[in-house]
């Protein structure tokens, strides 16, 4: 589903994606090491499924993050979430 608004890292108006606040890999983390649900704060007695998203780049930004997220995933988070790191 697109909406057409601003990108908000360059200022392209165009359509958006949906963007994950948290990214996917950390939920992923969060709901195998978490003692209970993961829940979203302004509906609490609803285990959260998904992070919270909205639209707020297009394709080519959200690309960029997803190459800087991936680094970051594999230079840093996994091995530290492994304790390699
Ligand atoms: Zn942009």
């Amino acid at each position: 589903m697109y909406k057409l608004k601003k990108c908000v890292l360059c200022g392209t108006e165009t359509s958006l994606e949906l963007s994950h606040i948290v990214p996917k890999m950390v939920m992923r983390t969060l709901k195998k090491t978490a003692t209970g649900n993961i829940r979203n704060s302004q509906n609490p007695s609803v285990p959260a499924q998904d992070s919270e998203k909205h639209y707020m780049l297009w394709g080519n930004c959200e690309d960029l993050f997803s190459e800087k997220e991936t680094y970051f995933a594999n230079a840093l988070f996994h091995p530290y979430i492994k304790g390699t790191g």
